[in-house]
């Protein structure tokens, strides 16, 4: 008989995750994901659902009643968004410092948009005053968008000073893929009129979902296109009726995926929401000291630093990719390596959701110390 895995895959089950994500699942969630699967439109399955949405509304922190867990990874939020607000022609203003904007203006791109980009060096967070003003200079764009938590730079960009975009006719669209569960987020007292996020980054549950959310006047404006979204797939109007009262069928939930989603939104809200804040913070700021008393230069702008993920560069003469080989082959603690502009000189260490406790500190600077010494 074959065996299931082969023995160095099966070997390897207990990683340490600490790179930009996935991030280790709590345990509560790997043991919903071996719940009995059930139909799509099973009751008893629709009510897990239903809680689903609602522990989401709690998450992101808005009484939006289109919230809901899109099939697929966080980049399938961010299409999701982009393909049902913008329409061939429309303008739309993108904040870019990093990876995940430059990702944006290209997905606003491919529906036909002209985009206004906004950049900001990496490292370095964007000026809201920066994109307000391309608002103004653009104000028939339809959407202003930016990434809350850039996991390529570490950087956390300001998004309330946003806020103000609700007297205009352009929505706010934000990505909160590595920032919902990790710092703070709050979509309506920020007047954010679409927001997304991903699984398996501080919510601590495998890839394979991504929660969103849509203001009012986010689906009005789906509502009143000229044209259908090219996305067939990813169209709110016809996945809100599945997700709706209507239960009109669509397309298949991922059953077990949104059991883990649930568990792993249960295990967020009874810790409870600020104090997993504050868990991320302190763990974050702990790693940040003791890297830098170890030679590491802190890539992300002081006072704008993501606790859940920190971007540093290696001390000179350091192999960053061996060194990152020897943590996971001797260790089973896995880092990132640096992307885009920080390629082959950073690490992008996460501290996320289940990962994000004093132990995985422990094993990594342990394992770092031992590697240098
Ligand atoms: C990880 C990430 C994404 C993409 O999510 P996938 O799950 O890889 O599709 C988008 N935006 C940000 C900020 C991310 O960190």
């Amino acid at each position: 008989m074959q065996r299931d895995f082969p023995d160095n895959a099966s070997r390897h089950q207990q990683r340490l995750l600490l790179g930009p994500g996935p991030s280790n699942p709590y345990p509560e969630v790997m043991e919903a994901m071996v719940r009995p699967v059930v139909g799509h439109l099973d009751p008893a399955f629709l009510a897990v659902l239903d809680e689903t949405s609602e522990r989401l509304r709690r998450a992101f922190r808005t009484c939006n009643a289109l919230t809901l867990p899109v099939s697929g990874t966080g980049s399938a939020g961010m299409e999701a968004c982009f393909v049902n607000l913008l329409e061939p022609g429309d303008t739309a203003v993108i904040g870019a410092n990093g990876v995940f904007g430059a990702r944006m203006c290209e997905v606003a791109r491919r529906c036909g948009a002209e985009v206004v980009r906004v950049e900001e060096d990496w490292g370095r967070p964007l000026d809201p005053a920066a994109l307000l003003e391309a608002q103004r200079a653009h104000p028939g764009a339809r959407i202003v968008a930016t990434v809350h938590a850039e996991t390529s730079t570490g950087v956390r960009n300001d998004i309330e000073p946003l806020s103000v975009l609700q007297e205009t006719d352009t929505l706010l669209l934000v990505d909160a893929v590595t920032s919902l569960g990790g710092i703070p987020l709050d979509v309506d007292a920020w007047g954010i009129d679409a927001c997304y996020s991903g699984t398996q980054k501080c919510l601590g549950v495998p890839p394979g979902l991504a929660p969103l959310t849509f203001s009012e006047r986010a689906v009005e404006r789906v509502s009143s296109r000229d044209t259908p979204p090219q996305s067939w797939y990813l169209d709110m109007g016809l996945i809100g009726s599945y997700v709706g009262a209507e239960r009109r069928y669509h397309h298949t939930a991922p059953i077990s995926m949104v059991y883990a989603l649930h568990a792993g939104l249960g295990v967020l809200l009874e810790e409870g929401l600020e104090v997993s804040w504050e868990r991320h913070a302190s763990v974050g700021a702990e790693l940040h000291a003791a890297l830098s008393d170890r030679g590491f230069t802190l890539l992300a702008q002081d006072g704008n630093r993501l606790p859940q993920l920190t971007s540093v560069s290696l001390p000179d003469g350091l192999d960053e990719a061996g060194l990152r080989r020897r943590l996971l082959h001797d260790f089973d603690i896995e880092v990132g390596a640096g992307l885009g502009d920080f390629a082959g000189r950073a690490w992008r260490i996460g501290l996320m959701g289940h990962s994000a406790r004093r132990s995985s500190i422990v094993a990594l600077l342990g394992a770092l110390d031992a590697l240098l010494s």
